[in-house]
């Protein structure tokens, strides 16, 4: 190479302060083959932390339930689930459930799971396949802190997003009724909801992160977070959107940045500052690339996770088909001085 080159090279280098963090602990393959896994969610045990379980899409086939030392506890085979959030006191028969909602791409429905606290399994509560009205592809939740109601939030193919209000029909079951419709251009698929602050955080694939009201009469208004290239800090597609909890309203937003295997952190307050970008590199597990979806969490999770953690999905496993990678928060915060807690418990949150 000759000096402009190196010295080009260098100019390059200087700038980029690349963070690489390990994964400590990997989930059991997902069974299907090819690009299969997808989006994962944290469940928090409501008494012992470390029974805390890691609940991930297999999109070729069905849900996954992983403890926190990453070995499956239970796959159910029930379709193409593409996405999957986690809710905490779904009024339910009388009693409150924790529940699991996920995205079916097949028939463009909903499901919900109800978890079973002690073993940490699912067992479906939607026995009416409830279609939306949107070629669906990912979903999230949204407990709303005003009205106390739950939401279940899909977005597309083709880009439009639906909210569905989600009840007890009275016979032990989900059911929903759609309250909402959002019109977006093009391909949407990550989302999350801020349920403390009423944000609702899209994905628009090639585009960039919008952020929207969460209550169903929140219309169309919008502010855009980040862009996709033309000087924005993720490379396209954006993926998985995740939001770490602090305490007082503040905490952290994260994207999945699939274009460039990369995570982006943002304030989760305010106008959502970007405050950096990190990798999952190669350290005693291979390393994260070309990943969907993401969690996070400072929520206790047992002795390998006491503050928390990271989830990614890896788009490729050295061990077998696609997993999901876990690295403890306290790396990610660590490296950025963000806040670690206090832990997040999300049953506190009415
Ligand atoms: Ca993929
Ligand atoms: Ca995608
Ligand atoms: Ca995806
Ligand atoms: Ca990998």
């Amino acid at each position: 190479m000759n000096r402009w080159v190196l010295l080009a090279f260098l100019g390059c280098t200087a700038g980029t302060q690349e963070v690489t963090l390990p994964a400590t602990v990997e989930t059991d393959p997902v069974p299907h083959e090819g690009d299969a896994a997808d989006d994962p969610a944290v469940w928090v045990h409501p008494k012992d932390p470390a029974r805390s379980t890691i609940i991930g899409t297999d999109k070729r086939g069905g849900l996954a339930v992983y403890g926190m030392d990453g070995k499956e506890l239970q796959y159910l085979k029930i379709g193409r689930l593409n996405n999957a959030d986690v809710r905490y006191g779904f009024p339910l028969g009388g009693a409150t459930v924790d529940i699991v909602a996920a995205s079916e791409v097949d028939k463009d429905a909903l499901f919900v799971f109800r978890i079973d606290p002690e073993s940490g399994k699912l067992s479906s509560v939607t026995p009416r396949p409830v279609k939306l009205g949107i070629s669906v592809y990912g979903c999230c939740l949204y407990r709303s802190a005003k009205s106390g109601k739950f939401y279940f939030i899909g977005t597309s193919y083709r880009g439009p997003a639906e909210q569905w209000e989600l009840f007890d029909d009275g016979a032990g079951n989900v059911d929903a009724r759609r309250v909402r419709r959002i019109e977006i251009a093009s391909s949407t698929e990550g989302c999350v909801a801020d349920d403390e602050l009423g944000h609702l955080y899209i994905g628009e694939e090639r585009e960039g992160i919008w952020k929207y009201g969460a209550e169903p009469d929140a219309g169309e208004a919008r502010v855009r977070v980040d862009t996709c290239g033309r000087g924005g800090h993720i490379v396209p597609d954006v993926e998985g959107l995740a939001i770490c909890h602090g305490a007082g309203g503040k905490g952290y937003l994260l994207a999945s940045s699939q274009g460039d295997d990369s995570f982006v952190i943002y304030r989760r307050e305010g106008a959502n500052e970007y405050l950096g970008t990190f990798k999952v590199g190669k350290g005693t597990l291979d390393g994260v690339s070309d990943c969907d979806g993401i969690e996070v969490t400072n929520s206790p999770l047992g002795p390998g996770f006491p503050s928390g953690v990271f989830v990614a999905q890896d788009g490729s496993n050295d061990r077998g088909n696609q997993n999901f990678k876990l690295v403890p928060w306290p790396s990610v915060a660590g490296a950025f001085k963000l806040e670690v807690g206090p832990g997040w418990n999300p049953r506190a949150v009415r």
